[in-house]
């Protein structure tokens, strides 16, 4: 029995395939609860939390300042022991890779509404880099599974062209001010794409984001080889007490 039929066998012990809503049906979503959940109508800006569904972040005290991305898309307002955090929970930590089905097509509708229409000549997706590390123990990495799924539903290119050549601390012990110190200059574009980004509008993918931190050292390597706007996109955004975490 090869790793892969293994590893079905035990999720399938541990976690029968069953909705994690209702307990019925044999997926691990059904369409019935999907229906439940209501994607995010006004995006906040991440820095002073007013709603701003504008193009770039507000430019109230100086929030346009704190981050190199243009914009940050949540889908979904994240609830302690919600469905929500049930899947993103079972997705990353119990490693059941299935689900970015349904998150990803969560994140595909609200990416549609919010887009309206991609151009597609000028606009690319890309993901948050996993270190090998980490890449090593979960063995997939939940964005890249995400923005492939978006990739393939909107047709747009999927470059995979950032990397996170070192190891940094976990984040998650970390204050929001270590937590943005730690990852400092931590990210960077590969020398492939770097020619092949400039110019372009970037949707940058991520399951969640706490303080941004992370979306923020792409986003930077990004602009850095000349991307002209970064969009970011997550499922949810958490807090530092939540069960969901970055990375
Ligand atoms: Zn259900
Ligand atoms: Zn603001």
């Amino acid at each position: 029995m090869n790793f892969m039929k293994l590893k079905d066998l035990v999720l399938n012990v541990l976690f029968p395939k069953i909705c994690f809503g209702c307990g019925n049906g044999d997926c691990y979503l059904c369409e019935k609860c999907f229906r439940k959940f209501s994607l995010v109508d006004h995006q906040i800006c991440p820095v002073c939390d007013r709603i701003n569904d504008g193009e770039i972040l507000c430019s109230r005290n100086g929030c346009r300042k704190m981050f190199c991305f243009d914009k940050l898309i949540v889908c979904l307002n994240y609830e302690k022991e919600s469905l929500l955090s049930k899947l993103i929970v079972n997705f990353k930590y119990n490693f059941i890779e299935e689900l970015h089905f349904c998150l990803g097509e969560i994140l595909i509708t609200q990416m549609n509404s919010q887009f309206g229409h991609y151009e597609g000549e000028k606009t690319l997706i890309t993901f948050v880099p996993l270190h090998k590390k980490k890449f090593k123990e979960r063995g997939f990495n939940q964005s890249e599974l995400l923005a492939k799924y978006a990739a393939e539903k909107t047709g747009l290119k999927i470059f995979d062209c950032l990397d996170r050549p070192e190891f940094r601390r976990d984040q998650v012990s970390l204050s929001q001010k270590e937590r943005l110190i730690n990852l400092v200059d931590s990210i960077k574009v590969k020398k492939d794409f770097e020619e092949l980004i400039q110019y372009k509008n970037i949707i940058l993918i991520d399951d969640v984001a706490t303080t941004c931190s992370t979306l923020n050292e792409c986003s930077k390597a990004l602009k850095k080889s000349g991307a002209n706007k970064v969009y970011c996109i997550v499922l949810a955004r958490g807090s530092f007490s939540d069960s969901i975490k970055e990375i």
